[in-house]
């Protein structure tokens, strides 16, 4: 991880929800139509739970009927980082905070053009920054 924000596991504890520190520093994922962004569509920028950065803008979220925030892109390549993620003996892509490093969801190959890529993202990772 090569973040720049960091805090000690403390820290985390103290200033995240108990959701939102399960979901950013233990990578787990809320349940299907759970969390409170699944089916938003309000306009404005998801910023990370964590540590505040601008990830994801409101126009490039679409209705993938997956339960999960699901965007095409984010607001730029180098506001996430991905990685390998062989977990639970799937092949999946995790997809992480560049900032602070907070597990923010997977990514997978069934969305929509232009990228055809599904950002699918725990809403407890997700703050909506309304415009
Ligand atoms: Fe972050």
């Amino acid at each position: 991880m090569t973040g720049k924000v960091r805090k000690s596991d403390a820290e985390w504890r103290a200033e995240l929800t108990p959701e939102q520190y399960h979901v950013l520093r233990e990578k787990g994922t809320e349940r299907a139509f759970t969390g409170k962004y699944w089916d938003s569509k309000e306009e404005g920028v998801y910023t990370c739970a964590g540590c505040g950065a601008e990830l994801f803008p409101s126009d490039t979220k679409y209705d993938s009927h997956c339960g999960w925030p699901s965007f095409y892109a984010p607001l730029d390549e180098e506001r996430v980082e991905k990685a390998l993620d062989l977990s639970y003996g799937v092949i999946r892509t995790e997809v992480t905070c560049s900032s602070c490093g907070g597990h923010l969801g997977h990514i997978f190959n069934d969305g929509p053009r232009p990228t055809g890529l599904r950002y699918c993202i725990n809403s407890a990772a997700l703050d909506l920054k309304k415009e």
